[in-house]
């Protein structure tokens, strides 16, 4: 559950933690999260990546393979140093992404912005589609650690380079 949690939308954090608190066994408000994940359509509060991502909630939740790191989180939840989440939050001024213009957000970063190309080669070879990425993730412990090594790679970058930036910026 706590592998889930980490990247699960903040309110059905709350509402686990709810159950939790309301005597619920770990087992059960799983099953019911589980539920409510795929009752919750479009236009529903859970974030719209998240969900896209991690499109089968059973295969995610029984991986054999699969600690989340902190980088990851933040490409799989959004939150993060993406320039939308960092506009919503006030941190910026605007969403575009300080490499090549185009609105920053987590899918911008993992698949789309030149910036990281060389980085995900990986990446490519295996997918088309966000949807198909997750279940490569979960077919092999290699897979797993790749992309948690490219995570932490280009993340740890990109925030270092955005506070040479937002230092520029503000000063
Ligand atoms: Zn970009």
């Amino acid at each position: 559950m706590c592998v889930l949690a980490s990247v699960l939308p903040i309110d059905l954090q709350v509402h686990g933690r709810k159950l939790r608190t309301e005597g619920r066994s770990r087992a059960e408000v799983e099953a019911m999260t589980r539920y409510i994940w795929k009752k919750m359509g479009a236009g529903s509060t859970v974030a719209a990546w998240t969900k896209r991502l991690i499109h089968n909630l059973d295969a995610w939740l029984d991986r054999q393979h699969g600690e989340m790191n902190f980088y990851m989180t933040q490409l799989m939840s959004g939150y993060g140093c993406f320039g939308y989440y960092l506009k919503r939050i006030g941190k910026r001024d605007t969403p575009q992404c300080q490499y090549c213009g185009e609105v920053d957000d987590a899918e911008h970063t993992l698949f789309q912005c030149q910036r990281w190309e060389r980085y995900c080669h990986f990446m490519t070879v295996h997918n088309l589609v966000v949807e198909i990425r997750v279940d490569w993730l979960l077919m092999a412990e290699e897979n797993w650690e790749q992309f948690s090594r490219y995570a932490g790679e280009i993340l740890r970058i990109k925030e270092e380079e955005s506070r040479t930036r937002d230092r520029k910026t503000y000063r």
